[in-house]
Parts: C-alpha cells; sequence; structure tokens
C-alpha cells in the first residue's frame, strides 16, 4: 500500500476543483474496487478526494423518471420500494452482484466505474495493455475463460464486470455528470466503451467529471423480467454469462422487449437486432432461440472463452422465459 494525502469535501463544485487543481488526486466513495487496485500496486494516486458527504444520495421520482444519486448505496437502491415498483430489473440485477457486505458500501457511481476482473490487469508483473498501455494483452493467448466475445479488440479482450450497468443499459437510462467545463448528459449506451486502440479507456468520461446520478425513464416492464446471471459458484461470482430480460406483454404477444448481456463485452451489451425482431412476436421458446441466435452473430471465442458462444444464447432463450412466467 502507498502512502497518500486524504482531503473530504461535501459539495460537487468542491469535488470538480479538488481534481482540477491536482492531476494526482482520485475520487473515492464506496473504495470497494479502488482500494483494492491500489493494494496490488495497479493504481497509486497521491492523493484521495473523499466524495462520501455530497448531497447525491436520493431515489426519488420525479415525474416519469426515477433519479438514483451516485452515491446512493448498492443495497439501498435493491430495496427501495419505487425500485422494486417500476424497476424491479434494476433491483434484481444489483442483487445478483458481489455479496451483501459489498453492496452495503459500494455506490451507484462507483459501480458504475469498477474496473475489469482481468487477472493480468491485477498483477503488474503482467503485461497488459489496460493497465499499462503498450505492454500487449497476456489474456489474447494466455487466461482467458472470463473473457469477451464480443467488441473485443487486438488491445484488448476484458469484459465489464457489472450487473447493474446490465439492467441499466436495457432500462435506456442517462447519466448526469458534472465537469470543468459545467453538466452534461450521457445515453447509459454511450457511457462505457469498447477497447479499440485505447484500452485504458473504460468510459466516455473526461478527466474530472464526477458523476451525480443516474434518471430511468418510465417503463412498461414492471411485471415480466428476469435478470439471470451465470456464474462459477451461486453468489459472490463475477458473470461468466448474464442476461437481463424485460418484456411487455399483451396476451401472448410481444409489445415491446429489452435485452441487455453481461460477461461478453469490454461494456454492458445490448441486444438491438434481438429486440427487433421479438417486438409483434409471440412469446415462444422458438422465437426466443431464432432471437437468441441473431443476437450472437459476430461473437468469437478466444480459446478457454468458446463456451460462451453456447452458454450466451442458451442463457438469452432462459432468461426470456423466465421473464414471460412471471405474472
Ligand atoms: Fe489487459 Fe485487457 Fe488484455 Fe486483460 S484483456 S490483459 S485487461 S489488455
Amino acid at each position: 500500500m502507498i502512502n497518500f494525502d486524504y482531503i473530504r469535501v461535501s459539495t460537487p463544485t468542491a469535488a470538480v476543483d479538488a481534481l482540477a487543481k491536482d492531476k494526482a488526486a482520485q475520487w473515492i466513495a464506496g473504495g470497494t474496487n479502488l482500494i483494492d487496485l491500489m493494494k496490488k500496486g495497479v493504481l497509486n494516486p497521491q492523493k484521495l478526494v473523499d466524495i462520501n458527504n455530497l448531497p447525491l444520495k436520493e431515489i426519488r421520482k420525479e415525474g416519469k423518471v426515477l433519479r438514483i444519486g451516485a452515491l446512493a448505496l448498492n443495497s439501498d437502491v435493491s430495496e427501495h420500494e419505487l425500485v422494486l415498483q417500476s424497476q424491479p430489473l434494476l433491483a434484481q440485477a444489483l442483487k445478483a452482484g458481489a455479496s451483501q457486505q459489498i453492496r452495503n458500501m459500494a455506490t451507484v457511481g462507483g459501480n458504475m466505474m469498477q474496473r475489469t476482473r482481468c487477472p493480468y490487469f491485477y498483477n503488474p508483473d503482467m503485461p497488459c495493455n489496460k493497465r499499462e498501455p503498450g505492454t500487449g494483452c497476456g489474456a489474447l493467448k494466455g487466461f482467458n475463460r472470463m473473457h469477451a466475445i464480443f467488441g473485443t479488440s487486438d488491445k484488448c479482450i476484458a469484459v465489464h464486470p457489472s450487473d447493474m450497468c446490465i439492467a441499466l443499459v436495457a432500462l435506456d437510462a442517462t447519466v448526469l455528470v458534472a465537469g470543468p467545463k459545467g453538466e452534461r448528459r450521457i445515453p447509459f449506451q454511450n457511457f462505457h466503451r469498447l477497447p479499440g486502440e485505447l484500452p485504458q479507456r473504460d468510459n466516455t468520461l473526461e478527466r474530472g467529471e464526477l458523476i451525480l446520478g443516474l434518471e430511468i425513464p418510465d417503463n412498461p416492464f414492471a411485471d415480466h423480467v428476469h435478470y439471470l446471471k451465470v456464474r462459477d459458484r451461486s453468489s459472490y461470482a463475477f458473470a461468466l454469462v448474464s442476461v437481463a430480460a424485460a418484456l411487455a406483454l399483451k396476451g401472448k404477444t410481444i409489445q415491446d422487449v429489452r435485452l441487455g448481456m453481461g460477461g461478453v463485452a469490454h461494456k454492458p451489451w445490448r441486444l438491438v437486432e434481438a429486440e427487433s425482431f421479438l417486438k409483434g412476436k409471440q412469446a415462444t421458446e422458438a422465437v426466443f432461440r431464432e432471437a437468441a441466435n441473431l443476437a450472437m452473430r459476430g461473437a468469437k471465442g478466444y480459446g478457454q472463452n468458446n463456451f460462451k458462444l453456447k452458454l450466451g444464447p442458451n442463457t438469452i432463450v432462459e432468461a426470456l422465459k423466465k421473464a414471460t412466467e412471471k405474472a
């Protein structure tokens, strides 16, 4: 563990100013990922700016939008009445993540900012373009069982580790941020990015931009949702593959549908083609299978993770079946 300075701020403006003034500073909230990264020598911030006192913990309805502050705890969001009633897919995804103890510490903003769990990234003795650009990607021809099958590059094949974010991409959330140039809104789909030539960048935030919160618009998906996470053990494990499925049904006819997929890409993966295919069709296993096959177009395995090419479509079908069954 390194030595570092520590300060605490109480307004978003002070938080943004603190980072603008000091290039070696970094914000800390729940710290459930950052402290691990510091202990392992992956990150070495010289100053930690504690943002836990910022007034960004609200969970409230504003017109047709659910607003969730960046510092709302994962456990509070997953158990909040408004979330359970109007966005149950989000509650399910949150409860599938980490452990109760971690959910009690981790914030919504921190969940979005967490780094990949690629083992090469966490070991400073190994090559990793994300940790140290230009050193190569150890996973490409190495241990890649947990790695991506969509949107990869020859620089990085890591996956985004969050469960919460898979539901948020399906629910068309918007991210509200503040930075040195003012505030802006980012569609959730555009918040995380693919590795391309710059695998060191996980998202589209500019240096010094602070997440203020999220907005999730009302939707017709309160009755038929399911977050299905396939993992090596039944709790406290990252997804091999996960699917967030939401359906609006009239009888057996699919009026509207959203599908997000986790454990398969550097960003939460939205299954847009499968969604278009499913709209207006009957909710049957055969139709779900066709949609799943469409969703898997372009998927590519790297050896140890080839099993995801089969597990992926099976998980999509199962998640849609489970969402359909719910009354
Ligand atoms: Fe690093 Fe990405 Fe390669 Fe993992 S997959 S070793 S994070 S560059």
